[in-house]
């Protein structure tokens, strides 16, 4: 019998214009997904209401089909599955490994602050340069915390991520792959992230659970994304062995960076390719430019 084939997904939020670094990461994944005669599905990370609009999603589709992208019919969109994350949180809370936390953002930046003065060392920061969470409201008696809940106070919901490297015991690793088909083992640090947010205060689910318990359903072999999303995976890879979710293969594509060396980003006002488009520039001399003919 053969092996079922690989399954690939590109899956871009619908708050803005695709730009240059999409086009980059999803042509990477379309190279790689004939390459290993895998599939190629869609996903549209919508978890963010206030930021994702439905013409965002239109313009994701518009700007694929003009690359020339093929997909398999059909996409899954996060907001349409709450529930999913809301069960893998409920698994998680079950084993006491997320806890509710009430911290303002200058509740947290305020203790960093005092923990520096009396240490006179910095505060731990996590990857992406955010102070590592102080633990105000970790050990809160479970009661009270329940209390605030039900009067309707906001709150995250926290991964307890020490209770949660032991519960998941062995020591984790994932596998990366290459165009040519190399494979190296990489062990996970999650623990750099600290006590990270699952649920947040505006959205019952985090990007971290969402893209989890997503490439779990959607049968997802192989994960191909930037660099940027290097050290996340390591959170991901924990998430997985918590949650008895099989842990794909990933590969981390370069990053495009604008003139100032920053990652391209269309908060920044990259050019989108709508734009370039109108411009009369080629999805043809876009692959070219990206280097993928
Ligand atoms: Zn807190």
């Amino acid at each position: 019998m053969q092996p079922p084939p690989p399954v690939f997904r590109f899956a871009p939020s619908p708050n803005g214009r695709l730009h240059l670094g999409h086009a980059l990461s999803a042509l990477t994944n379309e190279v790689l997904a004939l390459r290993f005669e895998g599939r190629l599905l869609l996903r549209i990370e919508d978890i963010d209401l206030t930021r994702c609009r439905p013409e965002f999603v239109e313009g994701i589709a518009t700007d694929l089909d003009w690359l020339g992208i093929r997909f398999e019919p059909g996409f899954r969109r996060q907001s349409a599955h709450f529930g999913d994350y809301a069960e893998a949180l409920a698994a998680l809370r079950k084993r006491r490994l997320v806890y509710p936390c009430f911290c303002s953002r200058q509740e947290i930046r305020n203790a960093v602050l005092a923990r520096e003065a009396a240490t006179g060392q910095p505060w731990p920061a996590d990857p992406d340069g955010a102070p590592l969470y102080p633990g105000l409201c970790k050990g809160d008696d479970p009661d009270q915390a329940a209390l605030r809940i039900a009067a309707g106070e906001p709150h995250v919901l926290r991964l307890d991520m020490a209770t949660a490297i032991t519960a998941a015991g062995q020591s984790l690793h994932y596998t990366v792959f290459s165009a040519d088909g190399d494979q190296r083992s990489v062990p996970v640090a999650p623990e750099r992230w600290g006590d990270v947010v699952l649920a947040r205060k505006d959205v019952p689910t985090s990007y971290h659970l969402a893209v989890t318990v997503d490439d779990a359903l959607q049968g997802v072999t192989h994960v191909v994304r930037g660099r940027d999303l290097e050290a996340a995976t390591d959170v991901h890879v924990l998430l997985q062995a918590l949650l008895g979710l099989p842990t794909p293969f990933y590969h981390f594509h370069r990053l495009l960076l604008d003139d100032d060396g920053q990652k391209l980003a269309k908060s920044r006002g990259s050019q989108s390719l709508a734009a370039l488009r109108t411009h009369g520039v080629t999805a043809t001399e876009i692959r070219r430019q990206l280097g993928f003919c």
